[in-house]
């Protein structure tokens, strides 16, 4: 569902200035705050963006964004600390509603003016208590709104209210979901939130379909939503110069590209791994805009992953075992790839390790290709791999597999990541 600023004019003052627009825009810039290293800009064609002023290197920390607003999961409820998102054994939890933890006390105090919009609203409905995970970071919005009235530190550069929406572009589906959710909204928090009009509310919404961030881990398991104002200006490439990784709710932005001064900092909002068309109907789908990147220009990869497949014909064989694919299609077509994927998910659900890795193994080989040299999806993959190895006392093919995962995340994690140091732990541990 979510990622990142839709590249397409807006209109705050600066976004139309095209021709004299750079220097008035570096000043505004300064007025309203600033990271240093970087700056907004607008271009004609993908209204406003990120660039560098100077130069970054492979791994290298471009900036980091603490959330405007997170909300954690409601299935990693007991898990994960509810501020903080820390996982880990024997955490606090709430004596009023007994739904929320929390690493300590310190954690449930900072929490509390999020979590009391929650609180005493589950005790009250109990089992009825079902509001979406959108709805619920909305009302964090706008309590945040209310008690926030200065620039806040994920504000440096773009302010919460200046986000991207596509209002206009939503068909009747989305519109729909949109209501339930304000719905939804009204029902379990109007009581400590004082609700927006209709109208701002659909903007509100709309905004944060476009511009919010699932929090994934290290094996890329959804932790819960954020609102990063400052990361969401961040255009998309299916060459992306930077990645985004996040250390608790805190998002870090790093290259994993050598950018030099003036080049646009560019993610990825969708996975890569699918062909041109099929990422650029996710694109419009989503965020409302056809990627020109050079990769989507060259098509380099498409060959490769749609080998003898329409994907309307893999659909119908869905029900039919992996191996009778494997005598139509190539192994590196990205259904079967996808296939591949939610059958080594099935094995680690059922405690197959063998399954698993027959499948691991097979997917770590056409992964390595088709993604860019840094990617989240290669890195979980191996670190599901190794982990599996290590448990089966197979230690060096797991260290192998942990050690790869381990290069991909020292650039897009940064060397000092708890993960990297939960994993090197691992590593010792046999
Ligand atoms: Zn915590
Ligand atoms: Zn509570
Ligand atoms: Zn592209």
């Amino acid at each position: 569902m979510w990622y990142v600023d839709a590249p397409k004019p807006v209109s705050i003052t600066h976004a139309d200035q095209t021709q004299s627009g750079v220097e008035t825009h570096v000043e505004e810039v300064t007025m309203t705050g600033s990271i240093d290293g970087l700056e907004m800009f607008s271009s004609p064609e993908k209204g406003r963006g990120l660039r560098v002023s100077r130069g970054f290197s492979v791994g290298e920390l471009l900036f980091s964004c603490p959330a405007y607003s997170s909300v954690l999961s409601v299935t990693e409820r007991g898990s994960c600390c509810d501020l903080c998102f820390r996982r880990k054994q024997g955490l606090a939890r709430c004596g009023k509603c007994k739904k929320a933890f929390y690493c300590n006390a310190s954690c449930q105090k900072a929490d509390w003016a999020m979590h009391k919009l929650e609180c005493s609203a589950m005790v009250a409905f109990g089992e009825n208590w079902c509001p979406s995970e959108t709805s619920r970071l909305v009302a964090r919005i706008l309590a945040k709104k209310k008690l926030q009235k200065e620039r806040c530190d994920s504000e440096k550069i773009l302010l919460i209210g200046e986000m991207q929406s596509h209002l206009e572009d939503e068909d009747n589906e989305k519109k729909e979901k949109t209501e339930a959710d304000i719905a939804g909204l009204s029902r379990f928090f109007s009581k400590h939130l004082e609700v927006p009009s209709h109208r701002d509310l659909l903007t509100l919404f709309s905004q944060v379909a476009c511009n919010g961030f699932t929090i994934e881990d290290d094996e890329l398991s959804h932790m819960g939503t954020a609102v990063y104002p400052d990361v969401a200006l961040i255009n998309h490439s299916c060459l992306p110069s930077v990645i985004v990784t996040f250390n608790g709710t805190k998002a870090e932005v790093r290259a994993v590209q050598d950018m030099k001064p003036g080049d646009e900092v560019l993610i990825s909002y969708i996975d890569l791994l699918y062909p041109t068309d099929d990422r650029n109907s996710r694109l419009r789908e989503s965020y409302y805009f056809t990627c020109k990147c050079p990769e989507c220009q060259k098509k380099s990869k498409d060959k490769v992953k749609l080998k003898s497949a329409p994907p309307s014909e893999l659909l119908e064989m869905c029900e039919q075992s992996l191996e009778e694919m494997g005598a139509v299609f190539e192994d590196s077509n990205v259904y079967v790839l996808h296939m591949m994927y939610q059958a080594m998910g099935v094995c680690i659900y059922m405690q197959d390790a063998d399954g698993a890795l027959r499948y691991g193994e097979k997917l770590a080989r056409y992964y390595s290709k088709l993604y860019p040299p840094y990617s989240l999806n290669v890195s979980s993959l191996y670190l599901k791999l190794g982990r599996i190895y290590m448990a089966m006392g197979r230690h060096s093919e797991g260290i192998k597999a942990l050690t790869k995962a381990i290069t991909i995340m020292e650039v897009a994690h940064g060397k000092d990541h708890q993960y990297l140091e939960d994993i090197r732990k691992e590593l010792t541990q046999k």
